[in-house]
């Protein structure tokens, strides 16, 4: 049977100085913005400049929210939601890559839902209002959070991560301009690609796959896969540009379908080791391959989608977990703390080949235990 039921509620721009199209938005959007992002990224990559410029023109106030990290924690976001309440925002613009992307519709939700603990976030019933409308402008080429409803958020305890998504935690519109991924350092600019990919490739294998993300998972992959067999001698603006779009386009494919196995493999590795979201991916992208290659849907699915982006399983599972370059080791009980955080998340469901919590420890020691 077919599926394609379609939904897509943020306005994409797309290309160079695309912010200069939104200025009727941004007129409609609200009279003070909460501009959330990083440390250095925003202004580093031209972005926070072109926003406030254009804010100022249109005369519209703004407070700068950057107090934002990596993996952005929720408690960071519930104090900056109190931070656009108290300013009086009544809109929320994110820049930067998706840490600070998702928690800008955190901060979305928190702001307008003064009366909730932190965790009350994940319980649709406790957030009384609706979130403020979010605009988004990424300045990495990976997470694709600017297509998706999706807040990956670090939990209180700092080890676990966990999704908080919502009916009106879409952006209301993207600009996506590939010029502020310019200042990425090579490493971060591959990382990000990785996570892209990782995006498609489990996007196109989630049983949840419709005709139209299955399109975006594949267009998605067939421009990564082009740059990422350049790496690392990356990166042409084309390269950028392509990048820009495909990682968008990935991140619309998993607002459809959700990730598979490898992204909470990897959430253990960036928040106990500090490895990158993407690298974290792709170390587990080849054991996506070979597990799903064990049933027999999966391995229909892999062979399709290998041939329409012009490759071969093994050939792609080396190419990313080359790129991943993880060499970490743990003893017995460090791979236990690895595992058992993040053993019961709902992703193991969403690929042909269900992995067991006995094959996730195979994984893991297949690939760190100390001899
Ligand atoms: P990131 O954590 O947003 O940023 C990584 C680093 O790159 C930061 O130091 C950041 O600096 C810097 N950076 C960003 N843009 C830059 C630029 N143009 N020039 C120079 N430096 C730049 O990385 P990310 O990979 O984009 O986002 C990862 C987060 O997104 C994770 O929390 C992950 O779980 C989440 N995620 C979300 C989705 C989704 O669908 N919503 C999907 C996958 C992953 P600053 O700190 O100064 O900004
Ligand atoms: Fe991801």
């Amino acid at each position: 049977m077919l599926h394609a039921d379609f939904y897509m509620p943020t306005r994409i721009f797309f290309g160079e100085k695309c912010l200069e199209k939104g200025a009727d938005l941004l007129k409609n959007a609200g009279s003070h913005a909460l501009l959330v992002t990083g440390k250095r990224s925003a202004r580093l990559s031209g972005a926070l400049d072109d926003v406030t410029a254009l804010l100022n023109a249109l005369n519209i106030k703004f407070t700068i929210f950057d107090g934002v990290t990596e993996n952005p924690p929720i408690l960071t976001c519930y104090e900056a939601g109190r931070i656009a309440r108290e300013a009086g925002a009544d809109f929320v613009i994110g820049i930067g890559g998706g840490s600070a992307l998702d928690a800008a519709k955190a901060i979305a939700a928190f702001a307008t839902n003064g009366e909730i603990a932190p965790l009350d976030i994940y319980e649709a019933e406790k957030r009384k209002n609706p979130t403020l409308p979010i605009i988004a402008l990424p300045t990495t080429a990976g997470t694709g959070s600017e297509a998706n409803n999706y807040s990956i958020l670090t939990l209180p305890s700092g080890k676990q991560k966990k999704t908080f998504k919502a009916d009106d935690s879409w952006p209301l519109a993207a600009f996506v301009d590939p010029r502020y991924t310019a200042t990425l350092p090579i490493d971060t600019a591959i990382s990000t690609a990785l996570d892209a990919f990782a995006h498609a490739l489990e996007s196109y294998l989630s049983p949840k796959s419709t005709v139209f993300s299955e399109q975006a998972a594949i267009f998605a992959a067939t421009a990564l896969y082009e740059v990422l067999s350049k790496a690392p001698t990356l990166l042409e603006g084309t390269d950028r540009e392509a990048l820009s779009l495909a990682a968008t386009v990935a991140g619309f494919a998993i607002s459809v379908t959700g990730t598979g196995f490898p992204h909470p493999l990897g959430y253990s590795l960036t928040l106990l080791d500090g490895l990158p979201h993407g690298r974290a991916c792709a170390c587990f992208s080849g054991d996506y391959i070979f597990y799903n290659q064990r049933s027999e849907a999966g391995a229909l699915r892999i062979e399709e989608f290998c041939q329409k982006i012009g490759t071969k399983p093994r050939v792609l599972a080396a190419l990313l977990e080359g790129l991943a370059k993880v060499d970490f080791t743990f003893t017995e009980d460090e791979i236990a703390a690895h595992v058992e955080l993040i053993a019961g998340a709902g992703n193991y469901a969403n690929s042909p080949y269900v992995l067991s919590k006995t094959e996730i420890y195979d994984i893991y020691r297949k690939h760190f235990l100390r001899k």
